[in-house]
């Protein structure tokens, strides 16, 4: 049976401190004795002892620890370890796999995105809005709901994160929040947490860092003017934007 998740799954729907653990776990070699029956994946874990683990082909936080948070019912870096290498078979980690990014960080490159490139981070980004999902209840599932946005914004951080500063990516990024806003305001998503605010407000943080990096970023504002959103995240942009209209006049 083939697995349902991959590595982009686990990297970006697992907490970064318990990633980082498993990756160090999977990468020295401590995932042992590996096996699988009807999808379902076991092994021997080692750490201060060693532990039983076993995860599902389905899900990897479906599973069992003999480790103190396994038998709690936590995902536990164990568990994890066991995951990635029921994805990688024991090939090695690329750097950028080891990577999470959960933070908005603004890249060096300033160059155009090509037709390819620019179709490529187009499709990325519809993929991860997949995620940021309506919360409908019952109430049970709102944990795994917020688990859900969290893994959205983290694989949207690590797309901006990538993009050159320029006009042409201004226009992706404010259309990104538009996206996002709308889905706060009408699309039934519980952002109750602040999981998709945090992320926007991180977006429009970079915004303005690209328009001190190129001024005419500043057009890509323009939509947001006189915009009603959900909490009011477009205000610093939308200053810039009248700013320099006012520096014009
Ligand atoms: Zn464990």
């Amino acid at each position: 049976m083939p697995l349902t998740y991959d590595l982009k799954k686990i990297k970006f729907a697992t907490d970064e401190a318990t990633y980082q653990r498993a990756v160090d776990l999977y990468e020295s070699g401590k995932v042992t004795e590996v096996k699988e029956a009807f999808g379902d994946f076991t092994a021997v874990v080692l750490g201060t002892q060693s532990y039983r683990v076993s995860v599902s082909g389905r899900n990897y936080k479906l599973g069992h620890c003999t480790c103190y948070l396994g038998e709690k019912g936590t995902l536990c870096k164990h568990m994890v370890a066991m995951a990635l290498y029921a994805v990688l078979n024991g090939k090695p980690l690329t750097a950028e796999d080891k990577q999470q990014r959960n933070e908005v960080k603004r890249s060096d490159r300033r160059e155009a995105l090509n037709n390819d490139e620019l179709a490529e981070v187009k499709k990325s980004i519809t993929e991860s809005m997949k995620y940021i999902k309506p919360y409908r209840g019952p109430s049970r599932t709102w944990f795994a709901n917020q688990d859900s946005l969290r893994e959205g914004c983290a694989r949207l951080s690590a797309i901006v994160s990538d993009l050159p500063a320029n006009r042409q990516t201004a226009d992706i990024l404010v259309k990104l929040l538009l996206r996002l806003d709308r889905k706060l305001q009408v699309g039934g998503v519980d952002d109750s947490n602040g999981i998709v605010g945090g992320f926007m407000n991180e977006v429009v943080e970079m915004l303005k860092d690209f328009a001190q990096t190129d001024p005419a970023c500043i057009d890509a504002f323009e939509p947001l003017c006189g915009k009603q959103t959900c909490f009011g995240w477009e205000e610093p942009l939308v200053r810039i934007f009248d700013e320099r209209l006012n520096v014009q006049l």
